[in-house]
């Protein structure tokens, strides 16, 4: 029987996310194992001064921390299922109900959920401290942070503990300074008053603690923030960082939304709704927008040029950067946006010049947020790279309209939506197709909108650049969002133009595959994939990577 075949008759919830945790674990191992084995041998990694994979020689295997549990006479520890509560579990039904502002957020790197969630929660924990009355925030001594599971295991390597202090004193992700981020980690040490009506309480690292890494969660990356008054809790809340920046907590109802004017869940529908209207993909999206979300045409377009902008700023400051550069972490890592850059543009043929180049913008986006400096998530922050080397090279290099660059976001959002609606945004959840593969597949889409191709055509454009990334796993070396990732977002912005170039060039109509069949494809091979290749460092790469 084919895959398709297979996926046609499998009875199980596709959109059901705990049905897509990892079945196919060695006996006795969980995802959170394998994420805090990885965590343990970089960290003593780094201590040691060796490289990870002599630590990891030397360090317990899987197969031996299984069998000490059974030694032990505890069960094997089952996989994390995910809570039914919550929010991302259960979405998936009916028609597509995601926004733009949802969507792509800007925030610091390099991971959306180990981030840009962590300060989303303590930046909403903050807001909500100094709304209590004076009396209670008289009484307030200390703010603390506690982060658990997939959290505590890998945060220490993506700075999860600067950014929860960064929400904390009041920053929010699209706006905080990224030299804030980088002064506290060169200067751990440092103090900052946080005021909360009259009170003002001072916070520093100490105050976010690296808690259990295992334990009755409800999604692995759980956090709570409390507010004490010596030993006396004045306000606490257990938040989720569930993915891609989204947020929700303890008791979480998603806000209200209209329904769209255009109701679609598939690629069929929304096309549909296009041709039928003689109108464009992106024009059925911002109606969309404006009738979910209750804003107008100006306040949408707003928000896009927002997101623009500030994909043109990332790629301007990755360019920017000394060809000397190293990347934070125990790789080493030298950039190389610039020298790519400067050398592409002495290439011979234009042809050359083109893809040297378009590799450059998305080195540099991605690099930037290799750095931890700002980003934005489309659809994450490992993927980061890609949207922006395309929104670009064609603002920027190819002088297209800005208007055509905001369509091309409403349908590359589009494409991102029904593969978080059907499949997976997440690495943990179904590797890097569901990163680098989506990114590029959105790329492809905004780059046929922005060059007026039919609707049909921006549908094989994004098709093929996801069919093209199905399969490719996730195995960051040393859990650092560098390598591969650095270099994948460069070739998703190449596939993302390939995909453009056969799609404008074939029979439109000839081509064989539709955008829904890949979806499906997505979904299942996310289901299907070991999970060693799901973001736990644990095989490809960062098994055959010697470090030092
Ligand atoms: S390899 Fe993993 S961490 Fe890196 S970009 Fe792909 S999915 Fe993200």
């Amino acid at each position: 029987m084919s895959t398709r075949e297979e996926v046609k008759h499998d009875d199980r919830d596709p959109h059901d996310p705990s049905a897509q945790v990892p079945s196919e674990i060695p006996a006795g191992l969980d995802r959170r194992k394998f994420i805090m084995r990885s965590a343990v041998i970089s960290a003593a990694a780094v201590m040691n001064g060796c490289s990870r994979a002599e630590t990891e020689r030397t360090a317990p295997p899987p197969a031996a921390a299984a069998s000490e549990s059974r030694v032990q006479g505890l069960a094997p520890a089952p996989a994390v299922p995910l809570d039914k509560d919550l929010n991302v579990v259960k979405k998936g039904k009916g028609p597509v109900m995601t926004t733009v502002d949802e969507f792509y957020k800007v925030g610091p790197g390099p991971s959306s959920s180990h981030t840009i969630g962590p300060m989303r929660i303590t930046y909403d924990f903050y807001q909500q401290a100094a709304k209590l009355p004076a009396d209670t925030l008289a009484k307030a001594t200390r703010l603390q942070v506690n982060l658990f599971g997939s959290l505590s295991a890998t945060g220490k390597g993506h700075g999860t503990e600067r950014a929860a202090l960064a929400g904390l004193v009041g920053k929010e992700p699209a706006t905080v300074d990224p030299k804030f981020l980088d002064g506290l980690r060169d200067n751990p040490n440092q103090v900052f008053p946080v005021k909360l009506g009259n009170k003002s309480i001072d916070v520093s690292l100490k105050d976010v603690i690296y808690d259990a890494t295992k334990g009755d969660f409800k999604h692995p990356n759980t956090m709570t923030v409390k507010l004490l008054g010596g030993d006396q809790v004045l306000l606490e809340q257990e938040y989720y960082s569930v993915g891609g920046g989204f947020i929700e907590w303890k008791g979480y109802t998603p806000p209200k939304k209209n329904q769209p004017k255009y109701p679609f869940a598939t690629m069929k529908e929304l096309r549909a709704h296009a041709d039928n209207n003689k109108t464009t993909i992106a024009k059925i999206m911002l109606a969309n927008e404006m009738s979910i979300a209750g804003r107008s045409e100006e306040e949408v377009n707003a928000f896009v040029d927002k997101i623009i902008n500030a994909m043109v700023a990332t790629v301007k400051s990755g360019l920017a950067m000394s060809e000397d550069d190293v990347l934070p972490g125990p790789i080493k890592l030298h950039s190389k946006a610039a020298s790519v850059y400067k050398r592409a543009l002495d290439d011979k043929y234009e042809s050359d010049r083109g893809i040297g180049g378009l590799s450059a913008f998305a080195l540099a986006a991605s690099e930037e947020n290799g750095r931890g400096h700002l980003v934005i998530t489309a659809p994450t922050g490992g993927s980061a790279g890609v949207m922006p080397s395309l929104v670009y090279g064609l603002m920027e290099v190819r002088k297209v309209d800005r208007q055509k660059i905001r369509d091309g976001m409403l349908a590359a959002a589009g494409v991102g939506y029904l593969c978080k609606h059907h499949a997976t945004l997440s690495a943990a959840e179904g590797g890097c197709q569901a990163e680098i593969g989506v990114a590029s597949s959105m790329a492809a889409a905004l780059i046929a909108t922005a060059y007026d191709a039919p609707s049909l055509v921006v549908e094989n454009a994004a098709e093929s650049a996801l069919e093209h990334h199905l399969g490719m796993t996730c195995d960051p070396v040393a859990g650092y969002v560098q390598v591969p990732c650095i270099e994948r977002c460069a070739f998703g912005a190449v596939k993302a133009w390939t995909a453009y170039q056969i799609a404008s060039n074939e029979i439109a109509s000839r081509h064989r595959v539709n955008f829904d069949e890949t979806v499906q494809a997505l979904a299942q091979t996310a289901k299907d994939m070991n999970s060693k290749y799901k973001e736990t460092s644990e095989a490809g790469l960062a098994q055959s990577v010697t470090l030092c």
